[in-house]
């Protein structure tokens, strides 16, 4: 199989065509991945461990002219590379890392110690891009920690493969942790520039977190299928299990669902062909969206196939029944929500960029550390772009006339502006009340988050629809589409709303933190356990 995905260029689908690569676009990039994760997560993850976030994309991006006429070739050739950013210690919060690089007195070396864990295509990979702690800079007389990201070969001395790891799903994959010991790389191999690596795999996995959507997109179309002939087929209490209220529930939710991924899968792919554009949020809500809403039509997609769902396609065959793959579709999907940012993290990426305007007129403000000069600075901000910019989010436009060229979506247009108001308004209300320990209250940002999210996935859906209908007017079937997914994404938008006001966020921090201290430990008796100290029964 990989032997076919080099026949046809795959290694090389983003590399520009001046150096052998096939040069795809973003969005047919995404169309290739979104057709293999289709049928095969593991493939599909090879192919993106690569080409999204393995060394292509930073080199694309950032690299010397010469590291891409030396590595580029290689890759449309067939060469693999992967991406080594998580240790043991570190995940979400890689600026914390411990995988050291240190330079030789000359300068012209650099030799990297320690341990790299989780690195996709690692095990095989002709070349890695390894991310670095690198000597720390003083500025402004405090310690700067420096991170830099180091193009390392397969069979440099040093590099030890510790252990295949393996996994609930993606089992196709070549996944390990590799220890670098004085894995010694020439000043040529640093991409980008000393002290630029965590930036670099930042800015990387900004368009390399496109793959996510586009996969979970392919996946819930192929859920969708297999719904709907199975939804026809299977009888039970004299009707088709898809005409039962609750599987018709699930399929309609499936196609409105898929439609609305694709939208904000593609429609941020194009502002990324189209260039010029900061796609950073864009990218975050279409991989948490995506991520989330296909982990769901899997679900429902086991719920609606019963028993089967949960027997491997293997076992189906051998039984003489068509081979659905929902178990492995199941297993294989979970990890979209954990890699490349889990759903908790983009909740946190996205507030921040959404907070990030108000931090910087008048975060000093709330800052009971900041001198009185810079706290008069911040009001003075506040006074010139708060009341202009706050009378603005009560004006009634959402509800004028406007729109009517969208015909029967002109309804959920205006109520994308005036929730998309109502949200600054909430966000900037949140802000008031709970000053800077806001970042803290992670569950209100959270719901906020996903309120955003909603109306970027409604206004996507929307925009695809007066697309297709001008290649093709008399198909409705879009329209009915996304008009269904934007009612479904009012009613949550709705619960969300009602949350901020109303949870128990206190109380579960309450009962966490009693947990996390072993108040509640006699909830645990009469288990068996195994603590790495043999089995017990807990008493
Ligand atoms: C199959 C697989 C393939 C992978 N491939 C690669 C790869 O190719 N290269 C690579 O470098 N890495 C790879 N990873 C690592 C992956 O990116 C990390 O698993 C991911 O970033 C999360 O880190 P973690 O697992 O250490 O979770 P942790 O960071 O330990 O988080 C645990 C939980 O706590 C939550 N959490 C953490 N911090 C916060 C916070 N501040 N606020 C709220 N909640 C928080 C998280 O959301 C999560 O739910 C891979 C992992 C897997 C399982």
């Amino acid at each position: 199989m990989i032997d076919g995905l080099t026949k046809l260029g795959c290694w090389g689908m983003k590399i520009p065509q001046e150096y052998g690569g096939l040069g795809l676009s973003q969005i047919n990039y995404n169309r290739a991945v979104a057709l293999v994760a289709s049928y095969c997560g593991s493939t599909a993850v090879w192919l993106s461990a690569h080409q999204s976030i393995g060394v292509p994309q930073p080199l694309k991006l950032f690299g010397t002219e010469a590291q891409k006429k030396k590595y580029f070739p290689m890759f449309a050739k067939g060469a693999v590379s992967a991406f080594a950013l998580t240790e043991p210690g570190v995940g979400s919060d890689p600026a914390q890392m411990t995988v050291t690089a240190v330079p030789s007195a000359d300068g012209k070396n650099w030799t990297i110690n320690g341990i790299k864990l989780w690195c996709t295509n690692g095990l095989v990979a002709d070349v890695l891009c390894v991310m670095a702690r690198t000597p720390s800079k003083m500025m402004n007389g405090r310690e700067k920690k420096q991170i830099t990201a180091f193009i390392v070969e397969k069979g440099t001395p040093g590099i030890e493969y510790v252990s295949r790891c393996d996994f609930m799903g993606i089992r196709g994959i070549q996944n390990g942790v590799i220890n670098f010991n004085n894995v010694v790389v020439p000043s040529e191999n640093i991409l980008w520039g000393e002290g630029l690596g965590l930036k670099l795999a930042l800015i990387t996995l900004n368009t390399g977190r496109l793959t996510l959507p586009a996969a979970s997109a392919a996946m819930s179309k192929q859920a969708l299928h297999i719904a709907k002939l199975w939804g026809k087929e299977r009888v039970q209490w004299g009707a088709p299990v898809g005409k039962h209220e609750p599987g018709a529930v699930k399929i309609a939710n499936m196609a409105a669902s898929t439609f609305a991924q694709e939208a904000a899968t593609y429609y941020t792919s194009a502002l990324v062909d189209q260039g010029g554009s900061d796609i950073r949020m864009e990218a975050a809500m279409a991989k948490l969206f995506c991520s989330v809403a296909s982990w769901k039509i899997v679900d429902d997609l086991m719920q609606l196939r019963g028993g089967r769902g949960y027997e491997t396609a293997s076992s189906l065959r051998r039984r003489g029944e068509k081979g659905y793959a929902v178990e492995r579709m199941m297993r294989d999907s979970r990890i979209n929500r954990i890699i490349e940012g889990t759903d908790e993290i983009q909740h946190l990426f996205i507030a921040r960029e959404a907070l990030d305007k108000h931090m910087s007129t008048a975060g000093e403000m709330l800052n009971p550390k900041a001198p009185v000069g810079v706290k008069l600075k911040a009001l003075l901000n506040s006074i010139l772009f708060y009341p202009f910019w706050y009378i603005r989010l009560w004006l009634p436009t959402g509800f004028w006339p406007r729109y009517g060229s969208y015909g029967s979506l002109g309804k959920h247009m205006r109520y994308i502006e005036r929730t998309s108001r109502r949200l600054g308004r909430s966000l900037f209300h949140q802000m008031i009340k709970f000053g800077p320990k806001l970042d803290r209250r992670q569950m209100i940002l959270g719901r906020l988050v996903e309120i955003g999210t909603e109306l970027f996935a409604m206004s996507t859906s929307i925009a695809k629809v007066i697309v297709l209908e001008k290649q093709n007017p008399k198909d409705k079937g879009p329209r009915e589409l996304a008009d269904l997914f934007c009612r479904q994404a009012r009613l949550r938008i709705h619960s969300y709303f009602a949350g901020i006001g109303c949870n128990t966020d206190k109380a579960d921090s309450r009962v966490a933190a009693k947990v996390l201290e072993n108040e509640f430990e006699w909830l645990e008796k009469g288990i068996i356990i195994d603590d790495g100290l043999g089995f017990q029964v807990k008493k």
